[in-house]
């Protein structure tokens, strides 16, 4: 089984769609929403055309620009605790560059996003049982650029890099030899290994931002669980995403460098539309190949796996061509 696994899937793909508010500069420039959210019904989205049409979207959430990171991740923790029960779980933020993907799932110090409250929850649950389950928790943060996978949590290397590749593991898993992997004990621990892992990801740029918005970076959590009653022990994995950004770069707008690494993100995207959409489908044959992510998260991604992904929007009528893609990309996974 090389190229393509053959699934079962139950039903456990979900897709959310979180829209950004407009920020200060749009404001001042006056700039018009295009994205139309009715409170009362969570589901829906609609994007308002030029011709004042109205083209709708279902999700399985919506989140509108009011929406706090306490609110999504109430929608989102029951995807991630499964993680405790032996699931392996993936969630993707997928879109433009500056519609939140990083604030989604970073969040900042004063608005922590998913990554850190996913530790914080899993912790919570972990004491929780912890009469009857014993569970190790383990971190790794990687990014994943013009093919190439970097660790993030190996800090002031002077060495250049370890060159870090998929192989088969033991049980049939994906691994990545050499990548650090950190037991953690307790989300202080854990705050502190994200900014390592944010820190390394921006060094070696001119601009943090415009680097970060080309990679994929993913974060990790690997959790090893006994049961104290009977014995069984069980080893799963969550991986936390935050996507290169999915907007489209003109051709004659780059060459050399960009190109290339254009070339790489529209690679790895539509491989992961791919997967997603074969798994959502039912299809037999799922290319996880295709791409460095793809194969990295396939363990991860099919079978009794859970898979939630984040489509991030921008609500200003100037983003409203890439808006579309992303929704469209949605419906596609969906
Ligand atoms: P991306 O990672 O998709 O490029 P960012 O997460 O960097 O986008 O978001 C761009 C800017 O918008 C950041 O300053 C971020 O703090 C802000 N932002 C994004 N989403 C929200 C939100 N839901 N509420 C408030 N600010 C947001
Ligand atoms: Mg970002």
């Amino acid at each position: 089984k090389l190229y393509n696994e053959v699934i079962e899937l139950k039903g456990n793909i979900r897709v959310f769609c979180r829209c950004r508010p407009l920020n200060q500069d749009e404001i001042a420039n006056e700039a018009t929403s295009v994205v139309e959210i009715v409170p009362s019904q969570e589901q829906e989205l609609h994007v308002i055309c030029a011709d004042s049409s109205k083209k709708h979207f279902k999700f399985d959430h919506v989140f509108g620009p009011d929406a706090d990171q306490e609110a999504v991740f109430a929608q989102t923790s029951p995807v991630i605790t499964s993680v405790l029960d032996g699931y392996n779980v993936c969630i993707f933020a997928y879109g433009q560059t500056g519609t939140g993907k990083t604030f989604t799932m970073e969040g900042t110090p004063e608005n922590r996003g998913v990554n850190y409250r996913t530790l914080e929850e899993l912790f919570r649950i972990a004491d929780q049982r912890s009469r009857t389950m014993r569970y190790e928790l383990f971190v790794s943060m990687l990014e994943v650029y013009n093919e190439r996978i970097r660790d993030l949590l190996i800090e002031n290397s002077s060495e250049p890099s370890k060159k870090l590749e998929i192989k088969q593991g033991p049980e049939g898993m994906q691994e990545v030899p050499g990548l650090v992997e950190a037991r953690v004990y307790g989300t202080d621990q854990v705050w502190e290994l994200l900014k390592i892992g944010s820190r390394v990801r921006s060094v070696g740029s001119t601009n943090a931002n415009e680097q970060s918005s080309r990679s994929h970076c993913l974060l990790r959590v690997t959790v090893k669980g006994e049961n104290l009653v009977n014995g069984e022990r069980a080893k799963s994995n969550l991986w936390l995403v935050d996507l290169a950004g999915s907007e489209r770069v003109g051709r004659i707008e780059v060459e050399g460098e960009r190109l290339k690494e254009s070339q790489f993100i529209n690679k790895s995207l539509s491989a992961l539309g791919d997967v997603i959409s074969a798994l959502a489908s039912k299809t037999a044959h799922v290319p996880y190949r295709n791409s460095k992510l793809t194969h990295m998260l396939q363990s991860s991604l099919g079978g009794d796996c859970k898979t939630l992904m984040f489509v991030q929007i921008s609500p200003n009528a100037a983003d409203f061509g890439e808006t579309l893609c992303s929704l469209n990309f949605a419906t596609r996974v969906r």
